[in-house]
């Protein structure tokens, strides 16, 4: 079972995706986590990407794809894996397709976490403003601009991706709003 948890920054993809990870032994591909690994460990594309990501925009389709090739096996043990934050083009999203198929595996469902833009913004706020008041850091781009910039590459770049895969027959649409737990429930139900 490989699935695309697809949704605005602050949707709840995150906390979805690890809890798949602990139930179904499922193996969690978040580009973002990637980005931000690369960026800690200073490599060359990590000082690249940092100024782009601080931002809010979207790196380099090229980057991406990359490092999506670089984790996927095909004679993996596991649930089958949860693309986390990719894709994000309709280019990516081609590739991604291009590059299951490749090691003899396919895209079984994407689910899309509706949220309303309000909410999201006082979440991913919040979300800043706990890490702070615990003693941590908030990310780099959990701010009020680059949330902007956030949002807006959402709309203009990456929610096409949800008629595609309407049109692709591939789609479930869940409310992203509920309670982690009922959100759990209803991927659950899509896809079983
Ligand atoms: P995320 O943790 O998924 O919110 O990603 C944080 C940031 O990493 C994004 O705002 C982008 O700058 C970058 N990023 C993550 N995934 C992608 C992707 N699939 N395509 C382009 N940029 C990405």
């Amino acid at each position: 079972m490989n699935i695309i948890l697809l949704g605005p920054p602050g949707a709840g993809k995150g906390t979805q995706a690890a809890r798949l990870v602990a139930e179904r032994n499922m193996v969690q591909l978040s580009t973002g986590d990637m980005l931000r690994a690369a960026r800690t460990s200073g490599t060359d594309m990590g000082r690249r990407v940092a100024e782009v990501m601080d931002r809010g925009d979207l790196v380099t389709d090229d980057i991406v794809i990359g490092l999506i090739r670089e984790q996927l096996q095909s004679d993996a043990d596991t649930g089958g894996y949860i693309f986390d934050g990719f894709p994000r083009t309709l280019a990516q999203a081609d590739a991604l397709g291009q590059l299951l198929s490749d090691i003899g595996e396919k895209l079984d469902c994407v689910i899309e976490l509706q949220v309303n833009d309000d909410v999201l913004i006082k979440r991913i706020l919040g979300r800043a403003a706990e890490s702070v008041a615990t003693g941590g850091q908030a990310r780099a781009d959990d701010n009020e601009d680059s949330l902007k910039t956030r949002l807006l590459a959402y709309y203009k770049q990456t929610s096409p991706l949800v008629g595609y895969y309407y049109a692709k027959g591939d789609l479930k649409t869940i409310d992203g709003l509920a309670s982690v737990d009922v959100v759990a429930q209803s991927i659950a139900k899509a896809i079983d």
